[in-house]
């Protein structure tokens, strides 16, 4: 059986429990160098055989799944955050259902989670926005037109992106043509999210990319976009005291 696991955001401790557990039955894991931090795979048992699959193909990471799985063994496949967001995971499923071979999916905590809380953030201020955009720049993979960081930008919601902190000039470019965000829209990038080398750097889109320099953040990090970041907002209505809920009622 392979497990997919979501390592979490960097530190060690922010893994499930569940996902601890697997990555400490498993004979084999395949993780994910260039983002899971190696702390992690302390967890394994002495005799686990541990694979980096940033020096690893498609192909490669099966062969050592079938391999394993040939002799009754167990994976897991470690992904950095949770393995729903830019995991690559959909193909490795894919690849394994061809084979027959069976897998499960545990989730973990995301980046964009691990850098919200790096700036005790909320990313769905009443009043504010009711909705995050996850996002990127196009790269080498590319990104649908409807879906391109202007158009995304047009809405003016809280936003992350992901994947571009080398391209920041064009971030910055992209975000003020939609239209929705000022120069003063607050912004933020987050380096590394919970590992012992965070940074963070709160900054406006205008300034985003200059920040980004003075900083030296290359990789390794989101950008927070929006009034979320630092603006008027409204409480609450499930805390509000007037308010009836089904758990509890309102006072006049
Ligand atoms: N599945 C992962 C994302 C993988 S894509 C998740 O859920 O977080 C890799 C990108 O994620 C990086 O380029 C960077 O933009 C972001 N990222 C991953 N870990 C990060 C961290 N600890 N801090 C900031 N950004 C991170």
């Amino acid at each position: 059986m392979v497990h997919f696991v979501g390592a979490g955001p960097g530190a060690p401790d922010l893994i499930t429990l569940r996902g601890a557990e697997l990555l400490k039955q498993a004979d084999v894991i395949i993780y994910a160098g260039s983002l899971v931090n190696p702390a992690l795979l302390e967890m394994a048992k002495q005799d686990c055989r541990v694979y980096n699959s940033a020096t690893m193909t498609l192909e490669e990471v099966l062969a050592v799944m079938e391999q394993a799985e040939a002799a009754g063994e167990t994976t897991v496949r470690l992904h950095t955050g949770d393995p729903c967001v830019y995991g690559a995971i959909r193909e490795q499923m894919d690849a394994l259902d061809a084979r027959g071979i069976a897998y499960d999916d545990t989730p973990g905590v995301s980046s964009f989670c691990g850098a919200a809380a790096a700036l005790c953030a909320e990313y769905t201020l009443p009043g504010v926005s009711q909705s995050v955009i996850i996002t990127r720049l196009a790269g080498r993979t590319p990104v649908p037109e409807a879906e391109s960081l202007s158009a995304m930008a047009g809405h003016g919601t809280s936003m992350v992106i992901f994947l571009s902190s080398g391209m920041l000039a064009q971030v910055q470019q992209e975000l003020l043509k939609g239209g929705a965000y000022t120069e003063q829209t607050p912004a933020a990038l987050v380096y590394k999210a919970t590992w012992p080398e965070e940074k963070t750097v709160r900054c406006t889109v205008g300034t985003l990319a200059q920040a980004g320099e003075q900083a030296g953040i290359r990789k390794t990090a989101l950008v927070l976009v929006g009034d979320f970041l630092d603006s008027p907002y409204e409480k609450s209505k499930l805390y509000d005291p007037a308010f009836t809920t089904e758990y509890r009622e309102g006072r006049k």
